[in-house]
């Protein structure tokens, strides 16, 4: 046995290889030499254990340089690789929810002003600069901007409401994916929830009759990733701000999306805008940066002054405030609201093109796919927007339609360039919504790669 361990290669053997010297070209020495050493380890282990011994070591060793490549390619592979999504779900949790604008703006490899009075010299706030254009874009009068929307959450309850309760219905105590549970999450900002109504009906006389000198706010939540249909109830936002204001209590709403926009002129149901709660009474109202607004990831807080003002200056939001690089790109995602150029911000750009022009990206795919021998058909398909806006609604779309199932799905995941599809009656189906233009030849290589005839 231990003549085994002998003909081990040296480690400078092995950085002498043509293999492992093109790695090192890479990957760096260091680097390749801790890949050679963890390799001979594993090689000793082997020995050790009987699963290498004198028939196959000559074979191992041979492999060892091809081996070493192997690691240092895995160990500085992408963390978070690239996907095509041909999901159809343009806002997809998973899949990182809003792409960003492109390129990503120059000034975050440079210094910025970002907390620095460039006038005075000093120290600045690191909010003041962005509070205006988001408070001008949702017209609000005062805006925080934080992590994300659960952490926007956290922060008004912790601000306006620990220890005390807040008033909440049966119908809103919603679990969204992720593991934000709304019950969880007040409590742990230390708010005492106050249950009203039933999970199909809740009425204003519920809240009334629950509001007490221990009540700290109302909170309104959108139901996000499903509804309630059938015999159902709930107030107007009109009245029960109304009811809010008499008692002195702040009317809070999740409103979660940060829609914007009017829906409609993508053909899908309006929903309530940010502007519009404010404008019907809301006092504050919450919502993340990464979803309807297609920025990057954010809890934005707007709404009155007296009750938003303050939450800059808790403690907790010096734990819950944003980074330079969300800042920046919110500023520019904001910029574009504001000039109404959405066409700046990737999901408006999916959202508004044409099915006629997604057919014609199918059609082309298709046929460039069969002649590589791949059996797929242009089908009109239905997307959603995703990301618990709007549960119920799709919008028409195109793709593509291969046999295949399982096997094909799987396979597009292993590609160089990962694609993720759905799959619907034992076939793979690739709705082009989601896929970039840019991604189409992509797209095919990945297809083409994949299919395998003899799985068929
Ligand atoms: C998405 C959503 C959240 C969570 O937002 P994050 O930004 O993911 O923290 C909370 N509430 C509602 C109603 C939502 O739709």
């Amino acid at each position: 046995m231990k003549s085994l361990y002998s003909r081990l290669p040296a480690v400078h053997r092995l950085l002498a290889t043509a293999e492992v010297r093109a790695a090192i070209a890479v990957f760096g020495r260091q680097g390749a030499t801790n890949a050679c050493r963890a390799a001979l380890d594993d090689l000793r282990t082997a020995i050790a254990n009987d699963t290498v011994t004198g028939d196959n070591i000559d074979h191992q060793i041979e492999d060892l340089p091809q081996e070493i490549g192997h690691r240092l390619q895995a160990g500085m592979s992408q963390a978070y690789p690239e996907v095509i999504n041909a999901t159809g779900i343009i806002l997809h949790t998973n899949l990182g929810r809003a792409p960003l604008p492109q390129p990503m703006p120059e000034l975050l490899g440079s210094y910025l002003a970002l907390e620095y009075d460039l006038d005075r010299g000093q120290r600045g706030q690191r909010l003041a600069p962005l509070q205006k254009r988001i408070a001008g874009v949702f017209e609000a009068e005062w805006a925080v901007m934080v992590n994300n929307n659960a952490a926007a959450l956290v922060l008004i309850l912790a601000g306006l409401a620990s220890t005390r309760e807040v008033i909440v219905s049966r119908s809103q105590l919603i679990e969204i994916g992720g593991s934000f549970r709304l019950p969880e999450v007040m409590a742990a900002a230390g708010a005492v929830v106050h249950e009203v109504g039933c999970t199909n009906r809740t009425h204003l006389r519920d809240y009334a009759a629950a509001l007490s000198e221990q009540t700290a706010a109302i909170l309104l939540v959108h139901q996000s990733n499903f509804r309630i249909t059938g015999f159902t109830a709930t107030p107007e936002l009109a009245d029960l701000a109304a009811l809010a204001r008499e008692h002195d209590v702040p009317l809070l709403v999740d409103q979660g999306s940060g829609n914007a926009c009017d829906l409609s002129r993508w053909g899908l149901a309006q929903e309530s805008t940010v502007s519009g709660l404010l404008r019907a009474g809301a006092d504050l109202v919450c919502f993340s940066g990464d979803k309807l607004l297609g920025g990057p990831q954010a809890g934005i807080i707007v709404g009155r002054r007296r009750w938003v003002e303050p939450l800059g200056r808790h403690p907790l939001y010096r734990a819950l405030r944003p980074d330079k690089t969300a800042l920046v790109v919110m500023d520019r995602v904001l910029q574009a609201h504001q000039s109404g150029r959405l066409e700046q911000i990737p999901i408006f750009v999916l959202l508004a093109t044409p099915v006629e022009s997604l057919r014609r990206r199918a059609r082309a795919l298709g046929r460039r796919l069969r002649k590589a021998g791949v059996p797929a058909r242009g089908l009109a398909t239905r997307c959603a927007l995703g990301g618990g806006t709007t549960p119920d609604e799709t919008m028409p779309s195109y793709g593509l339609a291969i046999d295949g199932g399982q096997r094909l799905a799987d396979g597009l995941r292993r590609c160089a360039l990962p694609v993720v599809a759905r799959i619907e009656e034992d076939r793979v189906i690739l709705d082009l919504r989601t896929v970039f233009p840019r991604q189409d030849r992509a797209l095919e290589t990945a297809i083409t790669s994949a299919w395998d005839p003899a799985l068929q």
